[in-house]
């Protein structure tokens, strides 16, 4: 029936172009093909199985893989399944001229077997849309064809096109070019630049939940760790598809980059931003940080006591129930955080994080101190409270620190916090391992928070 057309305009006596049969046998994969048909004027037909006849548009224009370009495509009348391996010469009469394959192979619907696939070109055809991915030889990939709503024309135009990739792919295009990544950021080991973006490229699916939304502190080491540093907080030159957030500070607003994906953690790495500052909140909670952290830094006191004073916040928080999770500073010290999923104030957090540090202070008096100068720790390790401040930023898990031996903030297990730990031997190459073993061993950093109220009370009671 749907050959009707097909054989009305032609003379199959006169030319060789295929009788007008529909396939009859059942195929595993559905074929498609594009015809170079020098006819009048020079089109391309492009021709899909469905059904056992090929479903036909004349493109005037040859197709492309540019998702840019849309190409103008006339839907035609159905032909026979055999005429995707016709090429020849139609003498004069309709489409006189000569036919070429210019592409041809095999197609589907998102991978579906062919009885799926023309089920959903059927619906494609009523809808005016067909979505599909061609594997021939110059076509690959995902394309459209979409029916535009001209009235007045004889024909149905539709529009082939080339599916953009994926939006991943289309921002990478977009990306500027990286630069200088044969320069040697770590001398000693010998790490460059390159080493440094491969590093973040293959960490960012497990960095960015850390990152995405968090207005970011710059830290730029634009020759290595052992050249000058810069601090930039605001960014008012950069590219277009880079994203910023304007936060109001007591004296001025500050644009900060957000790093919200792959592209963007790749742009911050080629400045040379070795190190990931990212705020403690999210841009739509600003004043509200996910979690709160215990900054643990030796500054000339013994990593040992560094260790026991880890130890011990774990265990008073276990006892009054509040989960904490720990990770290597990248650099001399441990970072203890505890989920607080937005639902308080900085103020709130710092003060609750005080009340813990002053608990432990009281636990061992001779290993901790909340007094910020080094010079009257004499010797003790400071707990430090007041990173947990609006506008403060701290290392983030998995970001590289500029110092020796490309150390990384890493995810402990609280088992690993004992004697013997030792923060120079998690790095930019041993993390992956890690990773593999246990997966992300802070995500729950970012989960649910806890309930500080509660916490208290608890704290009260173990206290009477
Ligand atoms: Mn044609």
């Amino acid at each position: 029936m749907s050959l009707f057309k097909y054989k009305a305009k032609r003379n199959l006596k006169t030319s060789r172009e295929p009788a007008a049969k529909a396939r009859n046998k059942k195929t595993s994969e559905l074929s498609f093909v594009v015809q170079e048909h020098h006819a009048r004027q020079l089109h391309y037909d492009l021709r899909l199985e469905v059904d056992g006849v090929l479903k036909s548009w004349a493109i005037p224009k040859q197709p492309t893989l540019d998702p840019k370009v849309k190409r103008l495509a006339i839907h035609v009348e159905d032909h026979p399944y055999d005429y995707k391996d016709f090429e020849g010469t139609i003498p004069s009469g309709y489409g006189a001229g000569t036919v070429e394959i210019w592409d041809k192979g095999t197609y589907s619907v998102e991978g579906a077997n062919a009885a799926d696939s023309e089920k959903a070109m059927r619906q494609g055809l009523k809808k005016g849309k067909l979505h599909f991915s061609l594997q021939g030889k110059k076509l690959k990939g995902d394309f459209y064809l979409i029916k535009l709503n001209r009235t007045g024309k004889e024909k149905e135009q539709w529009l082939f096109m080339k599916k953009a990739q994926t939006s991943k792919k289309t921002k990478s295009s977009e990306t500027p070019q990286l630069t200088h990544l044969d320069k040697i950021y770590w001398p000693k080991e010998k790490i460059t630049k390159g080493d440094l973006l491969r590093y973040y490229s293959k960490i960012a699916p497990y960095l960015l939940p850390y990152l995405k939304d968090r207005p970011e502190s710059l830290r730029r080491f634009p020759n290595g760790i052992d050249g000058m540093v810069f601090f930039q907080k605001n960014l008012i030159d950069h590219p277009d598809w880079i994203e910023t957030a304007e936060v109001k500070h007591s004296n001025k607003k500050v644009h900060y980059l957000l790093i919200q994906n792959e592209e963007s953690l790749l742009y911050a790495a080629n400045l040379g931003c070795i190190e990931l500052h990212p705020f403690f909140s999210r841009i739509n909670k600003l004043q509200s940080p996910d979690f709160l952290i215990f900054d643990l830094d030796p500054k000339g006191a013994s990593f040992e006591k560094v260790i026991q004073i880890a130890q011990e916040i774990h265990q008073l928080l276990e006892e009054i129930n509040v989960p904490s999770y720990c990770k290597t500073s990248g650099a001399t010290g441990l970072h203890i955080a505890v989920p607080l999923g937005a639902k308080y104030p900085y103020e709130v957090a710092k003060k609750f994080a005080v009340v813990i540090a002053s608990e432990i202070i009281k636990k061992l008096p001779n290993l901790a101190t909340l007094e910020r100068s080094i010079a009257k720790r004499k010797g003790k390790v400071y707990i430090d409270c007041f990173q947990n401040n609006f506008g403060q930023t701290l290392a983030s898990v998995y970001s590289v620190r500029a110092r020796p031996g490309a150390t990384v903030s890493t995810p402990l297990k609280w088992s690993e916090v004992k004697k013997g730990l030792d923060p120079k031997n998690y790095t930019i190459e041993t993390i992956f391992p890690r990773l593999k073993k246990w997966g992300d061993l802070f995500s729950a950093v970012l989960g649910k928070g806890i309930d500080i109220a509660l916490a208290l009370r608890n704290l009260k009671k173990i206290n009477k």
